[in-house]
Formats: C-alpha cells, structure tokens, sequence
C-alpha cells in the first residue's frame, strides 16, 4: 500500500487535499492521471450498464434533496455508527455491536481495559440551504446515490413509459462523516459511487439478483481484475440493512485484508412503499398485460467509484527484473490505461528529430489520447511511462528522418516493432481496438 501511495503522489494520480495547509485528513485528490484513471473506470462502468444495455437509463440527481427523502430512507432514523473509544491508546473503535464493551472491556489495539460507553453518531453531514441556518432550512449532503433515483421513478415512468424489469443508473459523489475513514481512498468521508437500481417483478427478484451479482462480478474480472484477488460474499442474515431481503459483497484482497468494493443487494419494495407514504404519491406500476398495480422489488448493484480506482491500481502494480534494474509497471487494462501512447524523441538535440515526434503526437491526439515528452533520456522516459500504465511509447531516432519509420514498445512485453510512420495509426488502432 506505501508503494501504490507513494506512486500516485510521485507521478500525478492521487495527492493529499490542500497539502499546502498540512492537508485535511483522509480527503484526496485526482491529479493528472488520477482524473484520468477514474474517468475511465466511469466510462467502462456506464458503458457496460447503460449503453450496452436495453433496459436501463441514465441519470444524473442533485446532491441536495428534499429532507424528507432522508426520512423516508430511513437514514435520519438509523443512518449510525455506534463507536468506543479506548481511554487507554485513544483509538476510536467501530463496532457493530454495542454489547462489546459489556462482553470484554478490552481494546483489540492495544490489548488494555478501559473502553468508554458506546456512541452513536449519525453518518449524515448537515447544512443549511439559504441565508438563515434553523431546521427548516437544514439539508444534508446525500450519502448514497440511490435516493435520488427513487424519487425519479415517476418521471421515468411517465417519461419513458418503460416496461418491467428496467433500471435506472447514476454515478455521483456521496458525503458520509464516517466515525474511521482511513486506509487510503477506500474509506473517506467524500467519495463516489456507481450504482444502479433496477425495478423487477417481485418473483423475479432472487434470479435477478443472481444474475447481476455475476455479472457485476465479471465486469471488474474482464478489465483485468486478478480472479485470485476477488470473491463474492453473501451477507448472513444479522448483517443485512433493514431494507434488504439478501446482499453478496464483492471484496477485493487489499493489503489491509478482504474489503468491499461493492454491495448488489436485494431491496425489496421498501424504498417505493416508503416513499409512497412520505409523499403520498402513487409509486405503483401498473402492468398492462396482467392489469395489476404493484410495488416493484429493487435489486441494486452499488459500487465505490474510488475503491474500483484504488483495487485497479493495487492489482495493476508490478516489479520486475529488468538487467540490474527493477522495473515498476501499471498493467493497467487497456481501457483504463490514463494514456494510451507516448512520443518520444530519442535525441531531443536535433531539432529535426524533436519536429517530427511533435508532429507525430499532434496527429496521434487525434485518435487517443497521447502525450508527448523530451525531458529526459530514453531510459528515463520509459521508466516514468511504464509507471503511469502507457500502453505503448513510439520513439523517434536519426533512423526515422531516413526511413520514415518509428519504434513501438510494448508497455507489458517490451518487444518493439519498427513500423512505418503512414501506417502508425493504423497499427495502434488495431492494438487498442479502436477505430483510427
Ligand atoms: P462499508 O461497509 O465499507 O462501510 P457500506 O456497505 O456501508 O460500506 P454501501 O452503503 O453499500 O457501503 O455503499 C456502496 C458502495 O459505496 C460501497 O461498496 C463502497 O464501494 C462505496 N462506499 C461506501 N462508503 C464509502 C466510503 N466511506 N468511502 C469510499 N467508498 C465508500
């Protein structure tokens, strides 16, 4: 983990929020290739659930809604963590089980007695919308995603007049005063998520949720996810939110242990019956064939933009011998990869050869995205690339102003191919499978 943070601080991907104040505690940064990285984790996301599917559409909610959304949640009423402190080492300790104090007085860091009476806290942050700061002007900043596609479920029916199953998806921040944020970006008290709420007849609900636990499972596997550091785990029955029938947890093998990157539950009707209560509105969907009027069961796959990033980047991290040297690479999927090629002269003193590769990468940007760079010798370049994931490093030398070809390096094999520079576009694509 101290490699992977030490990486995204050196080369741009992740720095400390407000470094320059000693920083605000456990909030971060994108930088360069962080915003990057996670743009493209968003994009394989929306593409695999919204464009390539039939039946679910984008949205995009505000992060301030209606107080009385949070009600009929449930989150004011039950939205808490419940915490010890250790009088001893000072340690702040979750729990989910108030009985611990009672059943041990022990901390589990320190291993001495002494713990204070357990604390609930609400994990919603509060602010007020408008000049004066009283209750009826309080909001809170959302703690999920998913509210604000429940409230919508109207306009969609009554935009979209869809037809069950159909789903509605959204990636947005989420706000959560968490009592132990830590472990890098995998908890923070800001951060993003990628969820998706999808609307089934309630027999429908346990194959459903089957169904998308696979294939949720599947997405992280197909861009590059090592199989032997994922698993699902269903949830036992004590450890279910109230809301929820079932739930299965896709965990990855951080270094700090088996940890979710995200939960695919099985919500029942509750969210729909509650907010049909608190808003007295007809949440029901009539299906035309059968002519009933019912309540939909909710499946909901629910993922952390920001925990993807952070098992992406850990499962991507490798040495390597290399002669005498280690060599760092991101094997990143090629999807995910910040930048797809990188041109580089190999004399940065001749400045026909510095033309020529600046004229190359201009006409690469066309197609991905490409930087150029001659701010060091070869050796040097390729190591800062391979660092950040470059796909491939098309280097120019005295050779190309003869022959008017360029060397391609492969990021995870390093075999070069020399290709002709009219063809380069071409081959590219062919690589990264796009179209030229
Ligand atoms: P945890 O048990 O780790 O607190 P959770 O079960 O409360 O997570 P959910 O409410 O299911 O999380 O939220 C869905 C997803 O949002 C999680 O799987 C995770 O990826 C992400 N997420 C939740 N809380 C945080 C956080 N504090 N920081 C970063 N991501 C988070």
């Amino acid at each position: 983990m101290q490699k992977i943070v030490s990486l995204c601080k050196r080369r741009g991907f992740i720095f400390q929020s407000s470094e320059i104040y000693g920083g605000l505690s456990n909030t971060w940064d994108y930088g360069p290739y962080g915003v990057e990285l996670k743009n493209n984790v968003k994009a394989a996301w929306w593409k695999a659930n919204v464009y390539e599917c039939d039946d679910i559409f984008g949205m995009d909610a505000s992060i301030l809604m209606h107080p009385k959304v949070w009600e009929a949640s449930g989150h004011v009423e039950s939205f808490f963590d419940i915490y010890l402190d250790c009088l001893n080492c000072k340690k702040r300790i979750k729990v989910n089980d108030p009985a611990l104090k009672k059943a041990t007085n022990t901390c589990p860091y320190c291993g001495k007695s002494g713990l204070t009476d357990p604390r609930k806290f609400n994990l919603m942050f509060k602010t007020y919308q408008g000049p004066i700061e009283d209750e009826a002007s309080l909001v809170y900043l959302r703690p999920e995603t998913a509210q604000g596609m429940f409230v919508n479920f109207l306009n969609i029916l009554d935009s979209k007049h869809p037809k069950l199953p159909f789903g509605l998806a959204q990636i947005g921040k989420a706000f959560r005063n968490e009592v132990t944020p830590g472990n890098f970006t995998f908890r923070t008290r800001e951060f993003e998520q990628m969820e998706i709420e999808y609307f089934v007849k309630p027999q429908e609900a346990d194959k459903k949720l089957e169904e998308w636990i696979e294939s949720r499972f599947s997405w992280y596997l197909n861009l590059g996810i090592k199989k032997e550091n994922l698993r699902k785990r269903p949830h036992t029955k004590d450890e279910l939110a109230h809301y929820a029938k079932a739930c299965t947890d896709i965990e990855y093998n951080f270094a700090f242990g088996w940890s979710e990157l995200e939960g695919i539950a099985n919500r029942t009707d509750f969210d729909l019956r509650e907010h049909a209560k608190f808003s007295s509105k007809d949440l029901k969907y009539f299906d035309e064939t059968t002519k009933e009027k019912f309540y939909p069961y909710i499946i909901e796959p629910s993922g952390g933009v920001d925990r993807s990033v952070l098992a992406f980047l850990v499962d991507a991290y490798h040495e390597e011998k290399v002669k005498d040297d280690i060599r760092v690479v991101l094997k990143l999927h090629k999807d995910l990869a910040p930048i797809k090629v990188a041109v580089l002269p190999l004399l940065k003193n001749r400045p026909e050869i510095v033309e020529l590769a600046k004229r190359i990468a201009q006409d690469l940007k066309k197609c991905f995205i490409t930087v150029y760079d001659d701010t060091a010798g070869i050796g040097k370049l390729y190591r800062r690339q391979d660092e950040v994931g470059t796909l491939y490093c098309v280097t120019v030398d005295v050779q190309s102003l003869e022959d008017k070809q360029v060397t391609v390096r492969d990021r995870d094999t390093m075999q070069q191919d020399r290709i002709s520079i009219d063809k380069l576009r071409e081959y590219l694509s062919k690589k990264l499978n796009t179209e030229g």
